[in-house]
């Protein structure tokens, strides 16, 4: 008998894959290692907002016993006052969960919605969470391109070719991780009208919806589909710099038997799980109405704005590299020109860069990008330890890459 179950055969994720146990390896060997395999903001300094630290201390004995199964009231008070500043109708409180990290939210999601031959369409590249929930979950996730000549906007077309009479969802990241992009209005109309011709449900991961740079603003998908099923994902992680405290939620939002249907679903799911950590959920509200801290990231003088900058500029001068230059989160996807000619295993390459430079980077197939040319920078780090990291794999590719 297997001691472990067959689906984990294709479970995994490259941001904490066998590069990642390479690269502690070697920082117990000593070795100082830049680590830009993952999205944590406090790894790189961000402190944590007053506002937060207040409520904490504030409100830490309200955080003693469980939880409502679906969040805190004001919480989700708090979750639902903000979803309606962004233009999001058809919900209720009720349709709102709390859970531990929208990770823990895609895996309810995944558990309460998705049976075995379902198909899930996902962007390539995705972020892995999504691709893993899916395949936990006994349905496939069926990758629809990205193109990077168009901005790295969703491939309508191929969108459309991909739809069978077993398609059940599909999902967005938006702005996106691992390209950065932010996508506009007119590309969610196009993808909320597929859905709507073709009865899918639509997953939307809006959680960098607050770091988006130039001004751009982002668009709630729920908002320009409200006639539509949208489960809309955000959480604190990002936003907020609090990756550590495992907030995320969910907006169930659209038709009302329908959302009554999937909210019952989810709800069982929530409850066998007991409720999501007390102590973060105090926080919500103080968080959402700090907007300032976000903000205050994003603009010009502002970390990750100046960390873009200094990642930009150091990969114009790296010759053979080109980049879509992103419009928010915390990532950008630059192409090896001659990658998929000259690389033939990017994991391979990834751990030869850690070896030679001491930076860890995620390779494009741990994002379940098909061509081993692409590779993701988190733009976490001071803007100087930026400009050298991305010089270095400069250096690295100029050597290695002819
Ligand atoms: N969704 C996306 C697109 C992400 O990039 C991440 C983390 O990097 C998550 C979800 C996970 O967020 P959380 O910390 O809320 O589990």
């Amino acid at each position: 008998m297997n001691l472990v179950a067959k689906r984990m055969d294709g479970i995994g994720s490259d941001i904490r894959g066998k590069n990642f146990w390479a690269a502690l390896d070697l920082e117990k060997q000593g070795v100082k290692v830049l680590k830009l395999n993952t999205g944590n903001p406090a790894a790189f300094g961000f402190k944590m907002p007053e506002s937060v630290r207040e409520a904490l201390v504030a409100n830490m004995d309200r955080a003693v016993g469980y939880s409502d199964v679906r969040g805190m009231i004001d919480a989700r008070q708090a979750i639902y006052d903000y979803h309606v500043s962004k233009g999001v109708e058809n919900f209720t409180m009720d349709d709102i969960f709390i859970g531990n990290g929208v990770s823990e939210i895609a895996s309810m999601i995944a558990t309460a919605l998705f049976d075995k031959g379902d198909e899930v369409l996902v962007p390539s590249p995705c972020y892995s969470l999504w691709s893993n929930e899916i395949l936990l979950s006994d349905a496939k996730p069926v990758y629809y391109l990205c193109d990077e000549s168009n901005g790295w906007n969703p491939d309508i077309d191929h969108i459309k070719s991909l739809i069978t009479p077993n398609t059940k969802a599909i999902l967005l990241i938006n702005p996106n991780n691992p390209t950065g992009v932010l996508y506009s209005n007119e590309v969610l109309l196009e993808i909320a009208e597929i859905a709507r011709q073709n009865n899918l449900m639509i997953l939307s991961d809006e959680i960098y919806d607050r770091l988006v740079f130039d001004g751009k603003e982002h668009t709630a998908m729920a908002k320009l589909a409200p006639d539509l099923m949208v489960l809309t994902m955000n959480g604190l992680s990002k936003s907020h710099v609090l990756c550590g405290f495992r907030c995320g939620w969910m907006v169930i939002s659209g038709p009302q038997a329908a959302r009554e249907e999937i909210n019952a679903a989810i709800l069982k799911v929530a409850s066998i799980r007991l409720g999501a950590n007390s102590i973060m959920q105090t926080i919500i509200p103080a968080a959402i109405a700090d907007t300032e801290y976000p903000n205050s990231m994003i603009r010009p003088g502002g970390r990750l704005y100046e960390q873009r900058k200094a990642t930009c500029e150091a990969l114009d001068a790296i010759p053979g590299v080109s980049y879509v230059k992103n419009d928010g989160a915390l990532y950008i996807f630059p192409k090896i020109d001659k990658g998929a000619e000259l690389i033939e295993n990017d994991k391979q390459f990834a751990y030869d860069l850690l070896m030679d430079k001491h930076v860890l980077i995620v390779p494009g197939s741990g994002f379940k990008w098909a061509q081993p040319d692409h590779f993701r920078i988190v733009m976490l780090p001071e803007a100087e330890i930026l400009r050298k990291a991305v010089t270095d794999i400069g250096d690295f590719i100029t050597k290695n890459i002819k």
